[in-house]
């Protein structure tokens, strides 16, 4: 079986015994609590749109290992094409549920995998790219949901992972034995790891020599011994649990729900060990997996997102009438300029992939239009949720709860309050759409999302010749040294 239909999905997933706390409890049944299940609906949503026909150019890709159709997310991007659908597929995924798709960092991770450890094996003659296909064969086989796990929690961001006075802030070797290793550490932030068979887990950062203990890349099963997930908890994840789902901005698939992983001391294997102390390869590859993160998830999903933001801010302006205002048109053309730009960006970043190193057959993106995607949007998200605010209106953050409509003391002062061109129910609705999007997580969430902005700047200086554009002036203002 190479493609999992959703309901398969959700079946497997009864099968896990992840060891996952949230909110003051221990979760038993993924399903059973509304957070958790919240994000394993969502994942299954990407495993429904591979089996709709529409959805199959940009959801199916055929494996470059066995030939057989397999989820994009599990696709090493062989050519131009693939990674323009990688890119429609974080938009498409966006659309369709408002939230993560939770394969999404697994997928730029095992790309980056895939071109380094075809590297490293052919200038330290290991055998990593043998023993990453077979795993890879393994997970398109079983159409695996697999997250990826790359950043550490990092403790005083001054000092290098050996130095950090709370060993535990970076995953790390602790023990090489004959039939595997033993980490330990923790890695913070991780995208719907609760629910995915499996996770990549890549170093955190560029290392150097010394830090041997660090270069570390390997897949861990879900619920494997010594890995607990600490989900993330806030007033979304206190109302989900308070509230039925079809009061919610996002009524089934939430907000974005992250977990803080901790190894303590996890076995691996050694035919899940990818890198095991190469420390020249580190950077590699944590720079190529940000390269495809960030025209994805930096670019083209946040685009699916604005979509849906844009979408409901026009749903708004109708609903009290002032959809054909100059005003309201221009900051609904300003909310698409930021939208489109990014998505461009996206495209263009997949249009000049190429192949990285050389002989791999592994295509990337371009980095320069990769990072401008995620910069852009990093600044433009906040723009765009601050129109649908404008637009929305002060009952985005005001509004009743929507049941109290219904209450036989307050709810009929309510519709009269709230009636507007449209009934009092449909506004609250629209109301709380995009309460979920500009008053919820989701600002800090793309802003950090694939790399605090302060790093896409940092490339933008070492990607950019400066010399050459100073030339090109000097040149044209006839200016000679
Ligand atoms: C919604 C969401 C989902 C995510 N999903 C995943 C996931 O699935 N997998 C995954 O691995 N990660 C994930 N992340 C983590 C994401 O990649 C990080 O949040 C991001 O890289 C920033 O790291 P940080 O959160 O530790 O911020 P920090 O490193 O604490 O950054 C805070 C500030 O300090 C600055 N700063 C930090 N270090 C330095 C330094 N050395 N020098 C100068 N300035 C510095 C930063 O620029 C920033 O301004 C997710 C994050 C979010 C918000």
């Amino acid at each position: 079986m190479a493609l999992k239909t959703a309901k398969e999905y959700l079946e497997s997933i009864e099968k896990m015994v992840p060891r996952v706390y949230i909110g003051g409890k221990w979760v038993k049944n993924l399903l059973e609590h509304p957070v958790t299940r919240s994000m394993v609906m969502a994942n299954s949503v990407i495993y429904g749109l591979a089996e709709d026909p529409s959805h199959k150019e940009v959801m199916v890709a055929k494996s470059h290992l066995t030939g057989e159709p397999i989820n994009r997310n599990l696709n090493v991007a062989r050519n131009i094409h693939d990674l323009d659908m990688r890119q429609e597929m974080a938009l498409l995924t966006s659309q369709a549920v408002g939230t993560c798709n939770y394969r999404c960092v697994g997928c730029d991770a095992l790309n980056s995998l895939a071109s380094t450890t075809w590297e490293m094996d052919q200038t330290l003659g290991t055998n990593y790219n043998e023993r990453f296909n077979k795993w890879l064969a393994y997970a398109q086989a079983n159409d695996l949901a697999v997250s990826g796990a790359i950043t550490d929690a990092k403790g005083d961001r001054k000092k290098r992972p050996s130095q950090q006075d709370e060993p535990d802030t970076f995953v790390r070797l602790v023990e090489k034995r004959s039939d595997g290793i033993v980490v330990r550490g923790i890695k913070v932030s991780q995208s719907g790891a609760i629910g995915s068979h499996e996770t990549l887990v890549l170093p955190g950062g560029a290392l150097r020599e010394g830090e041997e203990a660090f270069a570390l890349a390997f897949a861990v099963q879900n619920s494997a011994p010594g890995l607990t997930y600490i989900c993330q908890y806030n007033a979304y994840s206190a109302e989900r649990e308070m509230y039925p789902e079809e009061e919610l901005g996002n009524p089934i698939y939430g907000q974005r729900e992250t977990s803080t992983m901790y190894f303590d001391n996890v076995f691996i294997p050694w035919e899940r060990v990818f890198h095991c102390g190469e420390t020249k390869y580190s950077g590699r590859m944590v720079t190529r997996f940000a390269k495809a993160h960030r025209m994805n998830c930096g670019g083209a999903c946040k685009v699916g997102f604005a979509d849906l933001i844009i979408g409901g801010t026009l749903l708004a302006a109708e609903s009290i009438g002032v959809e054909k205002v100059p005003h309201i048109q221009e900051k609904i053309i300003d909310m698409l300029r930021y939208s489109e730009t990014s998505h461009a960006c996206a495209i263009a970043a997949a249009m000049r992939g190429r192949e990285e190193p050389k002989g791999s057959g592994v295509f990337l993106p371009d980095d320069l239009f990769g990072n401008a995607a995620k910069l852009n949007i990093a600044h433009g998200f906040y723009e765009i949720i601050k129109n649908a605010g404008d637009i929305g209106g002060g009952l985005v953050v005001t509004m009743p709860r929507q049941k109290d409509l219904q209450d036989p003391d307050v709810g009929p002062m309510l519709k009269k309050a709230f009636a507007a061109v449209a009934p009092a129910e449909k506004r609250l609705k629209i109301a709380k759409f995009l309460q979920h999007w500009s008053a919820g997580l989701h600002g800090p969430g793309t802003w950090h999302g694939a790399g605090a902005p302060q790093t896409q700047r940092f490339m933008f200086t070492v990607l950019t010749d400066f010399e050459a554009k100073k030339n090109l002036a000097k040149k044209l203002m006839g200016l000679k040294d």
